[in-house]
């Protein structure tokens, strides 16, 4: 039997098109709001060309949900953030191209994929790993800019050892229910843009559980091997290499190339392997088998979104 091959999704050029004139507005609005930094903008527009082309709407707007609701959380009560954990972050809130890399680059390859595919199964499953990798982003970075709000001390997620707010691994109830929602509203958020097709209902589960094992992965990498350097001036550990304060600091524990951008790939990673599997091992929760016939006429193909 010859297997099923849409052709490709004639749309592309126009689309990428579309998603530079696009992106490129967000990421200078962006860089105006002091989210972005100057090598951020050029991520934010190579992830937003590739993701809206390859994807297409629900996948452009899904990216930007990711990117404005993170952007407004990193500035969601600023100063308190700044007085608890600013020691501990390796950055600020400008987003620079690597954080960029390490949130969206997982799905930027994953919409690459999609749209170069021909085969409507790659197509789902690499859909579902989209939503995945996205959801887990999304989940990090709520947990990350609402958890360190916590008036409770952050648990060490290896040891149950209480840590001050900012230390990686460190996880909090406030942080853990930000994640989840982070991971569940992106999925929801997709569904919508999808049309809320019920063939398409399971979305907003497979961003849910993807958010939920990316996460926990992220804060078992980040209690285990993430590097992390101590400041003899101050006395305390960090993730960065030179301190707030103005001292280079020694290193600590951990490896030396697993900073957070590294962690932060790996989780999304590991988010989106878990939108692959759920979506390719659990057909009937996973919309493997919608009931969507695509139409396949020679003429005027139906473009898969
Ligand atoms: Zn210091």
């Amino acid at each position: 039997m010859l297997k099923q091959r849409a052709p490709l999704d004639r749309a592309i050029p126009s689309r990428l098109l579309l998603g530079l004139l696009f992106s490129s507005g967000v990421a200078i609005l962006a860089h105006r709001r002091r989210s972005l930094s100057k090598s951020g903008v050029a991520g934010a527009m190579i992830s937003g060309t590739t993701i809206f082309g390859m994807g297409g709407w629900s996948w452009g707007l899904s990216l930007i949900y990711f990117f404005v609701s993170s952007s407004l959380l990193s500035h969601f009560k600023e100063r308190e953030k700044a007085a608890t954990a600013a020691d501990k972050f390796d950055k600020g809130s400008e987003r620079d191209i690597l954080q960029a890399a390490a949130n969206g680059g997982m799905a930027t390859l994953l919409s690459l994929a999609y749209g170069l595919t021909r085969s409507p199964q790659a197509k789902r499953v690499l859909k579902a790993g989209f939503v995945g990798a996205l959801a887990t982003a999304n989940a990090d970075t709520w947990a990350t800019e609402i958890g360190v709000l916590s008036k409770q001390a952050p648990r060490l997620i290896t040891t149950g050892k209480p840590v001050a707010p900012g230390t990686s691994g460190g996880i909090t109830a406030l942080g853990t229910g930000a994640s989840m929602l982070g991971a569940l509203t992106l999925g929801l958020f997709f569904w919508l843009c999808q049309g809320l097709r019920r063939s398409l209902l399971s979305l907003p589960l497979v961003a849910l559980l993807s958010g939920i094992v990316g996460s926990l992965f992220d804060s078992l990498l980040g209690a285990t091997v993430q590097a992390m350097y101590f400041c003899p001036a101050c006395q305390k550990e960090t993730e960065k290499r030179l301190h707030s304060c103005g001292t280079p600091t020694q290193f600590l524990r951990g490896l030396p190339w697993m900073n957070n951008d590294t962690v932060n790939f790996l989780a999304t990673a590991c988010g989106s392997l878990t939108g692959i599997v759920g979506a390719w091992a659990c057909p009937a929760l996973c919309f493997l088998f919608p009931n969507i016939r695509e139409r396949r006429g020679r003429g005027k193909p139906t473009p898969l979104r």
